[in-house]
């Protein structure tokens, strides 16, 4: 294991294994802090270099679809996207960039009296966890959301959500964690032995001494824990996304809908973002994903039937990237057996949900108390299954 260590006598105070936006905002928070960091990025799979940006206040519907008997332990989880939200427009504010940070109503259209009435249960269930979210009609859905197909039914509408451009965002954040001392180097982390005052990390470079370890690896989050024995199941879900060309403006709102996997938001510049987890091709693990053509027609067909308008734009750009999925509840904080090992991997909407994670994550790091308790976030959940 000591061969290749980088400086053997160096101990880093803090090595954090992922630089997107949840272990950059780790890095960023701790090093404010006055604790020394270094954080590894492996440089693929990167969701938060791929992402739609979009700000997930309610329930999306692709959850219930996804992993239907989660959906319990999910619920209880729901006010951390409210405030996940909130702490995204904090952040925007201290960040000293424009990250087109936006806050303007979400909106989940349902096309019939099925789908009405499935979000307005739901809608009850949003507002018994702090997520409040408002039934629509017709009538008062067209005149905010002109744009819309006239044969929708209705929509809920949650006014907490919102847009930001994720790579100016994650730029900033860099930025950010590298001017409070952070120090950022690319690396494959292969595995972590407990040593000594905290960890050897091997990676495809060198092997690193930290006196605590943050793992915020996204997809490579179930690797890492393997090699100290602990069970993390996630799942790398390749999705394609499409951005048209700029138009006049369109549409206000984020849009997606009760039962059909869309989402849809129109840029600062005019361009329509249209994506809502249309799957892509990944044949082999090592490969970048591919665009599938299936996924290509079908979104922009759902895209062009609840918006009509769109069916005039030139798509310009359609590409693929890897989702960290967990089992939609996000593995936040301390592992009881491992002192000084940590996790910070977001359950879904992990752009919406990262900064606030990598904050809590901090503050329990830090000795400070989150302000959103961590037991229903641990690992060890995954023992018992
Ligand atoms: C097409 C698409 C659209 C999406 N749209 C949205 C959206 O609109 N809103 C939303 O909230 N979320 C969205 N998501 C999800 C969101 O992008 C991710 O959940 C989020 O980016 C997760 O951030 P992260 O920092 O946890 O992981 P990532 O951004 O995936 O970063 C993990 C990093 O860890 C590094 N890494 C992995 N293994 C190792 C290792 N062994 N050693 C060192 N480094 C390692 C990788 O290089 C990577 O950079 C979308 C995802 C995709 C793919």
């Amino acid at each position: 294991m000591n061969a290749g260590t980088q400086d053997p006598d160096a101990t880093h105070e803090t090595l954090v294994i992922g630089g997107g936006i949840v272990g950059l905002s780790v890095s960023w928070f701790l090093a404010e802090a006055g604790m020394g960091v270094l954080c590894l990025d492996a440089g693929r799979d990167s969701g938060s270099a791929t992402n739609a940006g979009s700000l997930h206040g309610q329930m999306q519907s692709r959850m219930e679809r996804l992993f239907p008997e989660r959906i319990e332990d999910y619920r209880h989880t729901l006010p951390i996207y409210p405030r996940a939200i909130d702490y995204w427009a904090e952040i925007a504010g201290r960040l000293g960039e424009d990250i087109e940070f936006a806050i303007t109503g979400g909106l989940m259209i349902a096309e019939s009296a099925g789908q009405m009435a499935a979000l307005e249960r739901k809608s009850r269930i949003e507002g018994e966890h702090g997520v409040h979210t408002r039934p629509m009609g017709r009538e008062e859905l067209l005149s905010i959301a002109p744009c819309l197909n006239s044969g929708v039914h209705g929509a809920l509408f949650c006014e907490k959500e919102g847009k930001i451009n994720p790579l100016l965002a994650a730029g900033a954040v860099r930025r950010q964690a590298e001017a409070a001392g952070a120090v950022l180097r690319n690396g494959t982390a292969q595995r972590l032995q407990p040593g000594g005052v905290g960890y050897l990390v091997a990676t495809d470079r060198a092997t690193y001494r930290a006196e605590r370890v943050v793992i915020a690896a996204g997809t490579g989050s179930g690797r890492l824990a393997a090699t100290v024995g602990l069970r993390l199941p996630c799942t790398a879900e390749p999705l394609q996304m499409s951005i048209t060309e700029p138009a006049e403006p369109l549409m206000h709102h984020l849009i997606q809908h009760a039962a059909r996997a869309i989402t849809m938001k129109q840029l600062a510049n005019g361009q329509v973002l249209i994506g809502g987890g249309w799957p892509a091709a990944r044949p082999r693990d090592r490969l970048p994903p591919a665009v599938l053509s299936e996924s290509l027609a079908g979104n922009l067909r759902l895209a062009r039937h609840l918006v009509p308008a769109i069916g005039g734009l030139q798509v310009q750009r359609t590409w693929a990237g890897v989702n960290t999925l967990v089992d939609l509840v996000s593995v936040l904080g301390p592992v009881e057996s491992l002192p000084g090992l940590y996790f910070a991997v977001p359950g879904d909407a992990g752009f919406t949900l990262g900064p606030y994670c990598a904050r809590l994550v901090a503050d329990a790091i830090l000795g400070r108390s989150p302000d959103y308790p961590l037991d229903r976030f641990s690992i060890a959940r995954f023992r018992k299954s």
